[in-house]
């Protein structure tokens, strides 16, 4: 599905359709926390000589941690993609060109796939925007109510997290 022939698509467009695993080799290294499969929809057709222009959505669930509290977070995500493949040497140098060989004998979807899915995937998250978090001293649970150390924790107001020298 994410190898298209460079004939079929002399013929017109073609569906990009199908579902890929977390560990397929497409994600190799990224660590995405990807929690099932990637579906994968678009189509792909060639727009000038040697040009290939696919526009598609990636649609998957990846499993996050709270950045203040730490819990275990799941999390739709979803990226639509508008991506150019083309092996004309001259379009190398911009980013959001996908270089093919000049003898390439199809379009390799992968690269993108893995890119834009990367891209999509949030680096901050909370669990909600008001999160307590975490007690800096004690380590607990803020969102589930205070811990005792507030209290005694009066006199040194406003310096969060650094221990009393
Ligand atoms: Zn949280
Ligand atoms: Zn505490």
């Amino acid at each position: 599905m994410l190898r298209v022939d460079l004939r079929d698509l002399r013929r017109g467009p073609v569906e990009t359709t199908g579902h890929l695993a977390p560990d397929d080799p497409v994600f190799d290294g990224l660590e995405l926390g990807l929690d099932g499969p990637v579906r994968v929809d678009g189509r792909l057709q060639a727009t000038g000589d040697g040009e290939y222009f696919w526009r598609g959505t990636l649609h998957g669930e990846v499993e996050l941690e709270c950045r203040r509290c730490l819990r275990e977070l799941h999390r739709p995500v979803d990226a639509d993609v508008s991506v150019l493949f083309s092996d004309d040497p001259d379009a190398a140098d911009d980013p959001s060109v996908y270089p093919l060989a000049p003898d390439a004998a199809y379009v390799d979807l992968g690269a993108a796939v893995r890119e834009e899915l990367a891209l999509a995937v949030p680096a901050y998250v909370l669990c909600r925007e008001a999160c307590a978090g975490l007690c800096p001293r004690c380590g607990a649970d803020l969102n589930a109510g205070p811990c005792g150390c507030a209290s005694s924790d009066d006199s040194d107001r406003g310096s969060h997290g650094s221990p009393e020298a």
